[in-house]
């Protein structure tokens, strides 16, 4: 029995990993059948069957350990009440107690040596039914360890060791700042006798314990007797009061005034009508939301969520974590106040926790984040936002490999809920999503404030040559262009995807490239400090002055990166201020700090990677240059025309967003090429045509579904072995019943070294999922089998290739 939504991951609905394996203690388990009735239990909890005797209450308990299957241990009466699907439980392990997350209680024959559960956390499952069955189905389809899925779930206080959850004053700890002391009131450990508590008392007592520590004030807001409140909980000692810390401001939490929104343009009151349509009839829908650059998708997005809360219904917003601002959040802020919970990785754990309980005991319903606010446990969702749903961020590229966007449309639907994808540069597994019927495009053809879109212009740089700087990376329209815009006082941004002085080293002697003594990657010259470094595994050295192959002082830096850009543009107009943003300049919150700058006109010139590329709205930039659009498009991945298409098209929309008028110039070598031509035109439609074509002659997806096998071992004939075994499996299992699967490989990865390790792979594509499914499962079994120290992985719907 396979379940459907309208998109695709089709997943058995019992696929539960550990169904036919073997449990721990070396039994087997229920098999298939027992498994279905449990996924039924963690659906609609209590009526338990009794399938065999002697029936023993069993949790099965996803820990966060890399095993694919749940484990089972006995539940002891006394914990039987409590011991529900989604209850965190502490369990013994080995030698070790672990926090875990029951994903199934039922009853059958215990296997030998179960061991029962030592302790069951939560009154009310800290994971809501709905969303531990989402999360079954995830690791099912992603082929990931229940344990580690369920993980990404849980903020690490909540997950973390039993140590800190027996230890409440490790847990409630306030990590404040400022020193401004406070009251705060703890739940104690203390029960009450039934039917003591009445009114606020009871609400309160009923609230600290749902959310943890409250400041006192905290709870006078929204209770006016609290503080009598407090006063008899804390005589009966089932509350705490005690001075710490006011709490932390989280980041993003500054007060802002309240918006009045905007009259929406016709095109954005077609789009709002159509996604609250959905909402009000609580149909599952997906929209596809194609808006230029400032066309006003996010006030499209804004709308929608006050009409999900109309619907009574809970919003979670995605963003990449680069545009999951400040000015963001306050655009979110300024219309829905407090509500909404900023899930934002410069958070504290304790401040990410805060804002978890919030959202699980539904004072909050809205949630914006980054990818894995796709796990925020949002009450009643009805809306699933993923704005630049184009781009690769939404992959999560280690451990558990879901993709974010994908899996939202599965979040909202299994909600019965809309899922909305916004971009200027919708990826083509959307659009194809559009043309098969199973979404809906809404169009925003215009700039919202009617600005017109830049002009772009390429640069063929082989016929133009270099300006005064000499570097033909500089060309002289490019040079023109900034002397006009410096002359105009207005600010320009230069996008170059290299970071580092010089990307490589060669000795002009012996032609001999400097490269990473444990990765087959060339290694980038660093000027501050001044060290050649491997972007794959951070290895760092200082320059050597003599070739270390034949000893010539004859090392020769190559090639342009985004440092030497700036150095050479400060001194091309020494009266600029020129800064730069790239990984080495900034992290996190240092972002922010250049981005300020550039708004508060520090800045004239601002040097960048991606990270300029994003939807920071900047508006005095008139200028945007592109300084090698080729760059993107030399990558070895049937995605990298999209992806440099969709590259350009974001950088071009940085410019021209205030009241003075935009311009762009991309210099390349191949001013013919699709991606470079198409985005020149910002024609996104006749660049989505295009590539679909190309992609359905090739068989690429999202015509077919793609799967790669990842083989990695330090030695590299144990890897190209490990990784034929797993080839050989997937061919002999294929084609199924379901359909042919087209198996590639082995064959090294394009960077066939990455810390020591080689690394190879195999390419599996097929038109159907479910033949794809059916050899995946046979290469997941033989993955066990391969020898130590061989690593393997299986990416569904990869989409880093490198
Ligand atoms: P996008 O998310 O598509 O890039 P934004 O939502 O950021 O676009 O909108 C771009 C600019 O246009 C913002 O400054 C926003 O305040 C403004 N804007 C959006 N909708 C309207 C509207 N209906 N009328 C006037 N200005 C609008
Ligand atoms: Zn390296």
């Amino acid at each position: 029995m396979v379940r459907r939504c309208g998109f695709s991951p089709e997943v058995p609905v019992s696929e539960g990993r550990a169904c036919d394996r073997t449990a721990p203690g070396g039994t087997k388990r229920h098999g298939r059948s027992g498994r279905r009735r449990a996924g039924r239990d963690a659906a609609d909890a209590p009526p338990r069957q009794v399938c065999n005797s002697p029936a023993v209450l069993l949790a099965d308990v996803a820990l966060p350990v890399p095993i694919a299957r749940a484990f089972t241990y006995a539940v002891p009466e006394a914990l039987a009440a409590r011991a529900a699907a989604g209850a965190r439980v502490v369990c013994p392990f080995g030698a070790r107690r672990m926090v875990g997350v029951v994903v199934a209680v039922r009853e059958g024959d215990p296997p030998p040596r179960t061991k029962p559960l030592a302790r069951v956390i939560d009154d009310e499952p800290a994971v809501p039914a709905d969303l531990l069955a989402f999360l079954r189905d995830l690791a099912a389809y992603y082929f990931a360890p229940i344990g580690e899925v369920m993980r990404l779930a849980l903020p690490p206080v909540e997950r973390d060791t039993a140590r800190e959850l027996e230890e409440p004053a490790l847990f409630d700890d306030a990590r404040g700042i400022a020193g401004r002391r406070v009251q705060w009131v703890a739940p104690t450990a203390q029960v009450e006798e039934a039917g003591t508590l009445r009114g606020q008392a009871a609400a309160v007592l009923a609230h600290v314990r749902a959310v943890g520590a409250e400041p006192l004030a905290r709870l006078e807001e929204r209770w006016g007797n609290a503080r009598a409140a407090v006063k008899k909980l804390a005589e009966l000692g089932l509350v705490a009061v005690e001075e710490r810390a006011a709490p932390e401001e989280p980041l993003f939490s500054a007060p802002t005034a309240r918006d009045a929104p905007h009259a929406a343009t016709p095109a954005q009151s077609a789009a709002i009508d159509a996604i609250a349509g959905a909402l009000r009839e609580a149909r599952a829908a997906t929209f596809l939301l194609h808006g230029v650059t400032g066309s006003g998708k996010t006030e499209v997005y804004l709308r929608a969520i006050a009409a999900a809360r109309e619907a009574g219904r809970g919003s979670v917003v995605l963003v990449p974590e680069i545009a999951l601002t400040p000015q963001l959040v306050a655009r979110f802020r300024a219309r829905f106040g407090d509500d909404v919970a900023v899930l934002h990785s410069a958070l504290t754990p304790r401040e990410r926790h805060a804002m978890w309980r919030r959202l699980r005991a539904g004072q909050v319903d809205v949630a914006i984040g980054a990818r894995s606010a796709l796990f925020a446990p949002v009450r009643a969702l009805g809306l699933v936002v993923v704005d630049e749903e184009h781009d690769p961020s939404f992959k999560q590229e280690e451990g558990v490999r879901y993709h974010a966007r994908d899996m939202a449309i599965w979040r909202a639907h299994r909600a019965g809920g809309v899922c909305v994808l916004g971009s200027a540069t919708p990826s083509l597994e959307s659009e194809h999503l559009v043309r098969t019927g199973r979404a809906t495009k809404l169009r925003l053809q215009e700039r919202a404030r009617a600005q017109p879109m830049p002009r772009v212009e390429t640069v063929d740089l082989r016929r133009i040559g270099p300006g005064p700087t000499g570097d033909k990376r500089i060309s002289v329209p490019l040079y023109r262009a900034i002397e006009e815009a410096l002359a105009a006082r207005e600010q320009v941004i230069l996008f170059l995807n290299r970071r580092g002085f010089a990307p490589s080293v060669r000795c002009h002697a012996c032609g001999q490239l400097a490269t990473c003594g444990s990765c087959s990657v060339a290694l980038t010259f660093h000027k501050g400090p001044a060290v050649v470094r491997c972007h794959y595994c951070d290895y760092e050295a200082p320059l050597a002055s003599r070739c270390p192959k034949c000893h010539a002082e004859a090392l020769a830096l190559e090639g342009l990166g985004t440092e030497k850009l700036e150095e050479t543009l400060s001194a091309a107009f020494p009266a600029a201020r020129v800064a730069r943003l790239d990984r080495d300049v900034a992290s996190g919150k240092k972002v922010e700090a250049v981005l300020d700058r550039v708004r508060a006109r520090e800045v004239d010139i601002l040097v960048g990677t991606q990270m300029v590329t994003k939807g920071h709205d900047l508006p005095s930039v008139t200028l945007v240059g592109v300084v090698n659009a080729d760059a993107a498009l030399d990558i070895p991945d049937f995605r990298a025309s999209e992806r440099a298409f969709q590259l350009l098209v974001q950088v071009a929309g940085r410019a021209g967003r205030g009241d003075a008028p935009g311009r762009v110039l991309v210099q390349t070598w191949d001013p013919e090429h699709p991606a470079v031509a198409l985005a020149a035109r910002h024609d996104v439609d006749a660049f989505l045509e295009r590539e679909l074509a190309d992609r359905r002659e090739l068989g690429y997806p999202p015509f077919t579904r793609a799967a790669l096998v990842r083989v990695d071992a330090l030695d590299e004939g144990e890897a190209r072995l490990g990784c034929e075994r797993l080839a050989q499996v997937a061919r002999a299992t294929g084609p199924t019943r379901a359909g042919t699967v087209l198996v590639q490989g082995p064959a090294p990865a394009p960077i066939a070294r990455v810390r020591s390790r080689f690394r190879f792979r195999v390419m599996l594509r097929s038109p159907e999922r479910p033949a794809l499914r059916a050899v995946l499962g046979a290469v997941e079994q033989a993955r066990s089998s391969l020898p130590r120290g061989v690593r393997s992985s299986i990416d569904v719907d990869p989409v880093q290739l490198l």
